[in-house]
């Protein structure tokens, strides 16, 4: 296999960089290792860091991938720690360069604006490499968001494989997505072209717990059984949670945000989500949420500042298990 730097024989680890793109002194490149087993099997494609600051899920791809002996599994491993490297170096959810949530213009252009080709070199060296993709992310610096895993919904074969690997992702809570605000997403673009993706979500705030990179890492093992590539069955839950139909709220006035409710908690249709403080500590507004019963999937964390017209919450409508 080769890949970026690399080439990578049966029964090998290696480690190398991806060029994503080209600052005007030298390549922009992506830290990138391959696991490669001695017995061929299907190839998975992971990548964390498309958000600069979402570093929990590249630290869970660390703790995976040291557990991965070339000699035990299947086919092979393909992981990007650092699927935005500029936004990485700038702490930025968005690329510095040119201010572009990179996860919103998938798939791509190679003759387009900087994110555009830093997506289309992604989506291009993932497709042509790999029968699988998770992409990890967290809330990042201002948000939390509770564990779960995302799939577009498309009621394609590549979806239906998504919705089963997304149910070995260690979580109980399952994003079954038809929202259109993901049309541009990787994830969105993978399924498309037939094959699976999945998004995986956990912690933010701007800090790692060590639970959440064993959640990370867990959901990664759980889905690379599903392929195959390790052996094992995958974890099975009794019973999950399936949402679809996000409804965003945003807040109207500036000021500090206390939270009512906890990241992942369910919410019915008009019940607070968490207040805007002013500078008297007084509540200027109450924000409610608008979609009921609804899965919380991302709050900003505890007294964040904020502008008006922020992200305050995603609330997901469950559609199956409570
Ligand atoms: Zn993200």
């Amino acid at each position: 296999m080769r890949i970026g730097t690399l080439s990578v024989r049966p029964g090998q680890r290696r480690s190398g960089q991806l060029v994503l793109g080209h600052y005007p002194d030298g390549p922009i490149v992506a830290p990138l290792t391959v696991v490669r087993g001695k017995r061929p099997g299907k190839t998975l494609w992971i990548q964390g860091c498309l958000h600069g600051q979402e570093v929990g899920g590249t630290v869970g791809l660390i703790r995976f991938l040291e557990r991965l002996d070339p000699a035990r599994i299947e086919g092979a491993v393909i992981a990007v720690k650092l699927a935005n490297p500029l936004a990485f170096r700038g702490y930025a959810r968005n690329t510095p360069i040119d201010g572009i949530n990179l996860n919103r213009v998938f798939p791509g252009d190679a003759a387009g604006y900087h994110s555009q080709q830093v997506a289309h070199a992604l989506m291009s060296t993932a497709i042509g490499h790999a029968d699988a993709l998770v992409d990890l992310h967290s809330g990042g610096e201002s948000h939390i968001v509770p564990f779960y895993a995302l799939y577009r919904d498309d009621g394609s074969a590549a979806s239906r494989e998504a919705g089963r690997l997304a149910r070995a992702a260690a979580t109980a809570d399952i994003w079954a997505s038809r929202d259109a605000w993901l049309d541009g997403a990787l994830l969105t673009h993978f399924t498309l072209r037939g094959k699976p993706a999945v998004i995986v979500e956990c912690g933010g705030g701007g800090g790692v717990s060590e639970q959440q990179v064993a959640n990370f890492a867990g959901a990664l093992e759980g889905m690379a059984r599903a392929l195959g590539i390790l052996p094992g069955r995958p974890p099975r839950r009794a019973r999950y949670r399936v949402m679809d139909q996000a409804l965003l709220v945003y807040n109207r006035k500036g000021g500090l945000f206390r939270p009512a409710v906890e990241p992942g908690a369910v919410v019915r249709k008009g019940q607070a989500l968490g207040a805007m403080l002013d500078f008297d500590g007084r509540v200027v507004e109450t924000l409610v949420s608008p979609n009921g019963p609804a899965y919380v999937a991302a709050l900003p964390r505890r007294y964040m500042a904020l502008h008006s017209g922020a992200l305050i919450a995603e609330t997901i409508r469950i559609v199956e298990g409570g």
